[in-house]
């Protein structure tokens, strides 16, 4: 089986124009039908939590404050009149357990994809607010985006890490940390292997500046040494990018040794043979 799980229906600078020009049955059959011909069986819509006014009950930040205009409700709503898993990208923000907690038990989702997007107020992938000016050491910066994702990961409130080493997404466009990666990948390590949750594989990696699947082949055999299980998406924003690498992506993950990936429905995962 295939899956893509990590979607946007709504591309990321679309600002506040209104949720219901993309969460339209024609834009939805638009992936379906990508999906279709890319043999992807399983198709979910992960939507970033800051589309959703109710993310303000989680943080207070001023991109946040910018996008947060949609309604969760009516979202899940509509992904499961259109034949679509109901997913949500939710950033772990250090210190908003209960927060996140309240927010994820009010819907009825198939899955929660964790991220790790801000580091404090400051972001690893967006240049505006970027950690790299607060943060000048590529050694600080890397120990506190993987010690950040092994915190939201030991809450457990994700089903699915995402885009795992998401901190070298600007590849050769941020100096490189002199430590051993595997160094700085430990903790998230420990925490995926002490809770279990599913590790994404993401093709968006080979689209950005890093040019490098997430995660990096040293942070995967470290994962099949935990037994790890695997999650394949590919963090499509736009119907041409559903199942983007996936040949590739799925002759990787068996160089990896990985036969099987992870499939959920309302938070259940069973897992089915790959590709
Ligand atoms: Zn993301
Ligand atoms: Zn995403």
């Amino acid at each position: 089986m295939l899956t893509d799980y990590h979607l946007h229906l709504r591309p990321d600078d679309v600002g506040t124009t209104p949720a219901s020009e993309y969460f339209t049955q024609a834009n939805a059959d638009r992936y379906l039908e990508a999906a279709a011909e890319a043999g992807i069986e399983e198709l979910g819509v992960s939507e970033h939590i800051h589309r959703f006014s109710e993310s303000l009950e989680i943080w207070d930040h001023p991109f946040w404050r910018e996008n947060a205009v949609d309604d969760l409700s009516e979202y899940v709503e509509f992904l499961r009149g259109a034949n679509l898993r109901a997913g949500i990208e939710m950033d772990w923000i250090s210190g908003k357990e209960d927060r996140i907690a309240n927010v994820l038990d009010r819907h009825d989702l198939d899955y929660v994809v964790g991220s790790v997007h801000f580091l404090r107020d400051r972001a690893v992938d967006h240049d505006v607010y970027d950690v790299w000016e607060e943060i000048a050491d590529p050694d600080k910066v890397w120990a506190l985006y993987f010690e950040t994702l092994a915190q939201g990961i030991s809450t457990g409130l994700f089903d699915i890490c995402a885009h795992p080493d998401l901190v070298k997404v600007w590849g050769e466009g941020r100096p490189a940390p002199r430590r051993d990666l595997r160094f700085h990948y430990e903790p998230a390590i420990e925490a995926i292997a002490d809770t279990g949750i599913a590790v994404e594989v993401s093709t968006a990696g080979w689209r950005k500046p890093a040019g490098e699947l997430y995660p990096a082949d040293a942070f995967a055999e470290m994962c099949i040494d935990a037994g790890a299980v695997f999650a394949l998406s590919s963090d499509a924003h736009v119907p041409e990018h559903v199942g983007h690498g996936y040949e590739r992506a799925v002759e990787v993950m068996r160089g990896w040794g990985v036969k099987e990936i992870a499939v959920f429905d309302r938070r259940e995962r069973r897992t089915e043979v790959l590709g």
